[in-house]
């Protein structure tokens, strides 16, 4: 019988610093409205967030008030309020708890989360976003900005494509300027930029380091300590800073031949995003058997860093355009899914795919199932797949969803020890 796997009680500088960060956004956020401060809400997926930075507009993020809300086991009452509202059952139930927050009042005039005064919709590949921005501005009287993102089509984007973007930006630029009463410095932009390219090869070094056995984090479920600076945070000195912090950290964490566990027994790559209400109970589903990320998909959901990709102070509209075309998770199609989790396999020297669908969340469940069958019958990568939601908790069955990981992780035990007898 191997000995038990145990968590590494260990909380470091990552995760204290990210959450100080965060905290900062947050109050910065809480005070907009008093001092003045001009906000726009964003999508976190392929964002534009160093233009509004640039432009003294402050940014903030319905996914993210979203997910906060389902980690502090508050999004089943916004959920059933949307619904008594009209939101179907199936609709994105990021969707539901934000406008349910509206709509129980928990955001506008004078709350720690104000009316957002400009609404961007930087619309990457899911079409959610169109109609949840829309409501978002109906209901907030914000004004609404449409910034149409063409689906990637061809491996790098097409010199039209990137000039349909950047006019869409020269635009967005005059109305910030136009709500912020301040002109637009596209050397302050550079200025920006710069910071944003440092962040960016920062998160790329640390999932470089999960290469390493053992990984020195968990690159699914850690990786939410440094999605909030990257995503949210990209473009601030503090940002760049904090993943400096972070490399060193991580590097000090392999050179010590640590991870997250007490073991490494299982590398897996995890595709999908995490069950938020449930998310320290569905981790130790996996850390009990020495299961660790050392690649995940929803990672690169507002930006793909680790294959090379960085902002160009040199060309700041143009690299803008170019991450919100190409580098970033949901403007892609599947296939190229495929192909991203298959270099993770490889190159991160994986045991297993693990897929976590998402019962209310088409743009990342629709076509598992033949992700699944790919992985596993084609590329003999053994795939686990399980489902319940990023913020519902009605979707939640640990007992199914236990069972399916002890069976697929016993079974890759029964191999390993089959392999080493030969
Ligand atoms: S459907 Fe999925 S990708 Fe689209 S907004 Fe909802 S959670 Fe995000």
């Amino acid at each position: 019988m191997p000995a038990q796997v145990t968590e590494r009680q260990y909380q470091g500088q990552v995760h204290e610093q990210s959450r100080q960060l965060m905290s900062a956004w947050m109050d910065e956020l809480g005070r907009a409205e008093a001092e003045g401060v001009a906000t726009g809400a964003l999508m976190i997926s392929g964002n534009c967030v160093e233009l509004l930075r640039a432009c003294h507009v402050l940014p903030m993020f319905p996914e993210v008030t979203a997910l906060q809300n389902a980690i502090r086991k508050k999004s089943l009452p916004l959920i059933l309020k949307a619904e008594q509202a009209g939101y179907s059952s199936d609709n994105c139930a990021y969707v539901k708890a934000d406008i349910g927050l509206f709509l129980e009042g928990g955001m506008g005039p004078g709350k720690p989360i104000p009316y957002p005064t400009i609404t961007v919709c930087n619309y990457v590949g899911c079409n959610v976003y169109v109609k949840w921005f829309e409501h978002l501005a109906d209901i907030t009287g914000s004004k609404l900005f449409m910034l149409d993102v063409p689906f990637a089509r061809t491996a790098e984007p097409t010199e039209q494509d990137i000039r349909y973007v950047t006019a869409q930006l020269q635009e967005l630029i005059a109305l910030c300027e136009s709500v912020s009463g301040k002109k637009f410095d596209i050397d302050y932009l550079r200025e920006i930029l710069a910071h944003a390219a440092r962040a960016e090869a920062g998160y790329a070094r640390t999932k470089e380091l999960c290469k390493r056995h053992p990984a020195p984090f968990d690159a699914y479920f850690d990786a939410i300590n440094m999605m909030g600076p990257i995503n949210v945070l990209r473009g601030t000195r503090e940002a760049a800073d904090f993943f400096d912090v972070a490399v060193k950290e991580f590097e000090g964490l392999v050179a010590q031949g640590l991870g997250p566990l007490s073991e490494e027994r299982f590398r897996t790559v995890v595709e999908g995003p995490p069950p938020y209400p449930f998310y320290k109970s569905f981790r130790n589903l996996f850390a009990k058997w020495g299961a660790v990320g050392v690649a995940s998909t929803y990672s690169t959901v507002g930006g793909i860093w680790e294959f090379g990709f960085r902002h160009d102070p040199r060309r700041p509209l143009e690299s803008i355009a170019e991450q919100m075309l190409r580098e970033n998770l949901t403007n892609r199609s599947i296939v190229a899914r495929y192909a991203q989790i298959k270099r993770y396999v490889q190159e991160w020297s994986a045991d297993a795919l693990v897929i976590h669908s998402i019962k209310s969340c088409r743009l990342f469940s629709a076509g598992q199932g033949d992700m699944r069958e790919y992985f596993t019958r084609d590329l003999g990568v053994p795939t686990l797949m399980v489902e319940s939601d990023l913020e519902d908790p009605r979707y939640y069955a640990e007992a199914q969803i236990k069972n399916r990981i002890d069976a697929f992780f016993e079974s890759l035990e029964h191999k390993k020890l089959v392999a080493a007898a030969h």
